[in-house]
């Protein structure tokens, strides 16, 4: 039999780290062996800068940004336990995902002094401070502060430049996400203002030889396609941009789902899938 090269560089996120996913880290791990990956990426998400930026279940919770700091500290101690534990089955980097509100380049660099990850994954999950993925409600009032659905993508592709010109992250995460509660996204992607943005930033992940994240997120919830969309993959693909599956996981469940498919459709568009580029801290 042919067996694909399975990989995943964005997800591993489990419930002993992140308020919003489940099981254990180790089991996730686990999880990856028993489907016959030999590489792996897990990407916990950064903890808040300050109590602000706590997400809403976390705050239902009672957390603060200091437990998530303590928690975020041991997610550091076990991923490195883990890699050397299961060193001779499965190659595993420490990652992390990053966000994009006030002050995070000055954070997200500290974090980086300190835990000294093997590489990181660069997000836009905030506009103006705000978190847009959490809930079509938070999602819909950005789109009332601009009007419109299109001043909200020109926002979040300003925000994703930035970012990519700020941290340098080897994997740059879900790059269309803003279309996740617009039903009209394709059409919207395509319009001249928004496609010029999105140029500009395929532009730079090539001039920095970044790697684009083929998240399959999306697909896990029944969705048509991954982030990111077939206009966009057809792009990055002409300009030689790398592009490797993340499954995006949260639970032993999600672990590995759907990144067979992601690797059919990259064969699909002719992106390399038997030798994976791997992370480093850039
Ligand atoms: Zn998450
Ligand atoms: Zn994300």
């Amino acid at each position: 039999m042919n067996r694909k090269n399975l990989i995943s560089l964005h997800g591993g996120h489990s419930g002993q780290y992140c308020n919003h996913a489940e099981d254990k880290l180790e089991d996730i791990i686990k999880k990856y062996i028993e489907l016959g990956f030999k590489k792996v990426g897990i990407t916990e998400h950064i903890p808040p800068v300050s109590d602000q930026f706590l997400y809403p279940d976390e705050i239902k919770n009672g957390l603060t940004a200091s437990d998530i700091n303590r928690k975020f500290e041991e997610y550091f101690k076990n991923i490195k336990n883990l890699k050397q534990k299961y060193a001779s089955k499965i190659k595993i980097f420490a990652g992390m995902e990053t966000e994009t509100y006030s002050g995070y380049v000055e954070h997200i660099k500290k974090l980086i002094l300190k835990f000294n990850p093997d590489y990181i994954v660069g997000s836009v999950h905030h506009i103006n401070d705000v978190c847009f993925d959490y809930s079509k409600k938070s999602y819909d009032k950005i789109v009332l502060d601009y009007d419109s659905h299109d001043g909200m993508y020109e926002k979040y592709f300003d925000l994703q430049h930035e970012m990519i010109k700020e941290l340098k992250p080897f994997i740059v995460a879900h790059f269309d996400l803003i279309r996740i509660y617009d039903k009209d996204y394709k059409n919207r992607l395509s319009m001249p203002k928004i496609r010029q943005k999105i140029m500009r930033n395929l532009e730079l992940i090539k001039s920095l030889d970044l790697v684009m994240d083929l998240n399959l997120r999306p697909l896990a919830r029944g969705e048509e396609e991954p982030y990111i969309t077939a206009s966009i993959l057809k792009t990055a693909k002409k300009m030689g941009i790398r592009v490797v599956p993340g499954d995006d996981s949260h639970s032993i469940e999600q672990a590995g789902l759907n990144v067979d498919k992601a690797i059919q459709i990259l064969e699909s568009y002719g992106f390399e899938t038997l030798q994976w580029p791997d992370p480093e801290l850039l």
